[in-house]
This record gives structure tokens, sequence and C-alpha cells, in this order.
């Protein structure tokens, strides 16, 4: 079997303990061969975040290591248009990640920006994060690595989907299994922390304690929570597919370049009365979740 050429990256750093557990995780793994293209320094919650206006200088860390002075979105890009040009990688990780990347966190990860990076070129991709900010285990995440990745090589997703994997702190034999799971949703509580610098003057300081979740037995942070390591199946196409088709259902033909709402203030509103006869009416920003009424519409997934 030709060996699958691996590129690794993450949003921690090249320097970072999660990186490094990455790569002896398939250093042991027949059938694969690495490089690592990483950012320079730390870049959690640096998102889709790429860099326009200053140069970027790509250093050597040794063979087949390279870091890149920008975000993990940066690394992915100048990994796959330059060093790896000639030697493209099969599969690119974005991991192991000190901390979780459940929910809606999974917009500002850095490391589900680099996975998606690279799942936008064309490629598969997983982000891996271990789902503690505290002093962890490693260990339960590395064999998550070294079990999954061969499947998910055989069995790639759609083009346009990629895996977010969490997995719970802890020893291998602390894990129970693994779930197929989706999104869920968090609120952070108290993020904006009002502080004196020791000047005497006034910041903020944003830093949310832990967050609260939505309850939901199928999400990624259920389970975690359980014990599993979580596979969420992302997508780089963000349309909310189940309103589109309602809508599209409700109008009896397509959207696209059909003016359909009048701004109204605040307020977004579908003509009532209108020459299309629709039966929709609601606030889009704030209030009431959006109704549609009098169309065929589809049942909703729980959520
Ligand atoms: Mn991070």
């Amino acid at each position: 079997m030709a060996v699958t050429h691996v590129l690794l990256t993450n949003d921690d750093g090249i320097e970072a303990f999660g990186l490094q557990v990455l790569e002896e995780s398939l250093r042991g793994l027949a059938g694969f061969r690495t490089t690592v293209v990483a950012p320079a320094t730390q870049q959690s919650a640096t998102g889709r975040c790429m860099t326009l206006n200053r140069p970027l200088r790509i250093r050597a860390w040794g063979s087949d290591r390279w870091s890149v002075n920008g975000t993990p979105t940066d690394s992915v890009m100048i990994a796959l248009g330059k060093i790896l040009r000639d030697d493209p990688p099969d599969f690119v990780l974005s991991g192991i990640n000190h901390g979780p990347n459940l929910g809606e966190d999974v917009h500002y990860s850095g490391t589900v920006a680099a996975a998606m990076e690279a799942c936008v070129q064309g490629l598969p991709a997983a982000a891996i994060s271990l789902a503690d900010w505290r002093p962890s285990d490693f260990g339960a995440a590395a064999a998550v690595v070294r079990r999954l990745l061969p499947l998910l090589r055989e069995r790639p997703l759609p083009a346009g989907s990629m895996w977010n994997i969490n997995v719970p702190n802890g020893p291998e034999s602390m894990l129970k299994g693994v779930r197929v799971t989706r999104q869920g949703s968090r609120t952070y509580h108290d993020v904006v922390n009002d502080m004196i610098d020791p000047r005497g003057k006034p910041m903020v300081w944003l830093a949310g304690k832990g967050p609260s979740w939505t309850e939901n037995g199928d999400s990624d942070y259920a389970a975690v929570r359980d014990g599993y390591a979580s596979l969420t199946p992302l997508k780089a196409d963000l349309t909310d597919h189940d309103v589109w088709r309602r809508f599209t259902a409700a109008l009896g033909r397509d959207l696209p370049g059909q003016p359909v709402f009048d701004a109204d203030g605040e307020r977004f509103v579908l003509h009532r009365d209108g020459p299309l006869g629709l039966n929709f009416e609601g606030p889009t920003r704030g209030g009431d979740a959006m109704a549609l009424d009098g169309g065929p519409g589809e049942p909703q997934p729980p959520r």
C-alpha cells in the first residue's frame, strides 16, 4: 500500500506538547509519513484569520518540520502552496489542541481553521483536540489518532467536509469509545472582565468562565462529558440548507436573484401580501425566532 503523507499542523505553535504527541502517535503507525508546518507561536482563537498586511517568514526546524510566523490558516496555505507543492499531503491533521473545540467554539478555533483550510483546498482533514484546559493526559487522544486515522483514510468524507474530533482528558484505558456527534451549543458567562492595569488605568480582559451547555444527547459536548471521543463532521458550506429548502419550497421556485426581503428598520419582513403570496413575517435580529408559516416545510431535527 502506498505511504500516506500527512501534513501536521496546529494553533498552539510548533513547540506545543500536543503537536509532539501527534507526531509520535503517527511515527509508530505503518503506512504513514509526516511533515509538520505549524505557526511559530501560540495562535489559539485566531479562527480563520489570514495574514495579508505583512510578509511571512518560514523557518526550518530540522528535516520535515517548518514554522510560519503567522496563523494556522497561513501555515496550511504556505504548506500546500509552497513547502509541499511538489510533495502534496494526502491528509491534514490539526492538533492535538490543548483545550476543547466544542459547540460554537469551532468558529473561533485556530485548530479547526487549519483543518478547514485543507478541506476548502480539497484535502481530507481532521482537527483533534484534548477537551480539557487543565494539565492533561494525552493518552486517549493519541490512541484515537492511531486507531482512527487508518479508518478515516479509508473512508473519506465528501468534498467540503472535515472531522472535528474531541477526546476526553485521560489515559487510553479511560476512553469508553467513539461517538459520531453534532455540534452542540454553549453560552459563556462574564466574558468581559473590567480590570485595572498596574499603572491604575482601566482595561478589559476577555476571559469567560466555563460555559453552560444546551442539553442535547447527541452533541459533541455530551459525548466528551460521558467519556467518549466525539467525531463531528463539519462543512465549509455554512448555508442553513434546511431553511433554504423551506423558503424555496414556499416560493415554489429558486430564491437566488429574487427580491424577498425589504429593510424595515431593524426588521426584515417578507411581503405578506406581496406578489409572491407569502405568509412570512418575523424579526431576524433578536426577539422571537424566525417562523415560516404556510410553507410545506420539513420537520426540524431536534437540536
Ligand atoms: Mn489552541
